[in-house]
């Protein structure tokens, strides 16, 4: 039985920095310690900062001061009425946006600033599209090309003109995958022909995501280390389905699947591991071990 780790997996460079930064902060002051929302996409990750001193800040309830504290922002960034709103409170920041984010942020206050009418290719509710949104009031969020019809023409009974005086622009949330995004495009392109398309996807997760199609014509299955609540862990699940592998998120040595969900010891002759931008190293090696452990 072999396991075989995915070329390219776990932290990438923006969750590393973010991580380390939030790190240093504990080692370095004296004050009370806050996240801006929780870090990153993992519990592991969450619970550690936790343990030392950190407490999670709830954008919908701030507390009224926060002098003598220190806020790390996360790199899915925040907008500037938040950074207003926690610097007016006292907080000291440390800016832990990812720089790929922060490039999108600027891209999309160029355009909103230019006249464009921004569309933001992502999923609604997650914290880097609703920071970029932030900095183009008038931008949509999309999530799946099947909304583009209806998007448009709710956009053009706003506007009450005709679609061709729109200057229309779309940047991309920097986890999303490249088919998804041209197949987006593609159909705001049927009303606006003229979109002008900017390439925001981050390479770290487009590379797990190719290194994973990789491996998994090399395996009978395949065990993601990570969180299911980080978007980029669940594309990497998608990917496997794709490649028509049984394939679990697992978010603890604990918690990988038992014979009766059908990880059999005996049933795979070898497993393929990823892991999300958010998996820290030590999470995969754990779940390399106990997978070794079981004998498989
Ligand atoms: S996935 Fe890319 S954009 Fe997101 S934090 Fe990592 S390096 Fe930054």
């Amino acid at each position: 039985m072999r396991i075989i780790r995915a070329d390219v997996l776990g932290f990438c460079a923006g969750v590393r920095r973010t991580v380390n930064l939030a790190r240093e902060a504990a080692g370095r002051h004296n004050k009370r310690l806050f996240t801006m929302g929780p870090l990153i996409h993992n519990e592991r990750v969450l619970h550690d900062l936790e343990n030392s001193g950190f407490s999670v800040l709830d954008e919908e309830a701030l507390p009224e001061t926060l002098v003598n504290s220190i806020t790390v922002i996360r790199a899915h960034g925040i907008g500037p009425q938040l950074r207003s709103e926690l610097t007016r409170r006292g907080t000291e920041i440390i800016d832990a946006t990812c720089p790929n984010v922060h490039e999108s942020q600027r891209k999309a206050q160029e355009l909103y600033e230019k006249g464009f009418t921004l569309f933001i290719a992502g999923e609604k509710k997650h914290g880097e599209v609703r920071g970029i949104q932030m900095f183009a009031p008038n931008s949509i969020v999309v999530e799946h090309k099947d909304e583009v019809s209806c998007v448009v023409k709710a956009l053009l009974s706003r506007h009450n003109s005709e679609k061709n005086t729109i200057k229309t622009a779309i940047i991309a949330q920097t986890t999303i995958s490249k088919p998804e995004y041209q197949s987006i495009c593609a159909e705001i392109k049927r009303f606006f022909p003229d979109l002008t398309v900017y390439d925001t996807i981050c390479p770290a997760t487009q590379k797990r995501q190719d290194a994973l199609a990789k491996l998994c014509p090399q395996v009978d299955a395949v065990i993601i280390a990570g969180d299911k609540a980080s978007s980029n862990t669940r594309r990497l699940l998608a990917v496997a389905e794709e490649h028509g592998k049984p394939a679990w998120i697992v978010n603890a040595a604990s918690a990988l699947p038992s014979e009766r969900a059908g990880f059999g010891i005996d049933k795979f002759d070898s497993v393929g591991l990823s892991a999300g931008t958010s998996t820290p190293d030590i999470l995969i090696d754990e779940i390399e071990q106990e997978i070794i452990r079981r004998g498989v």
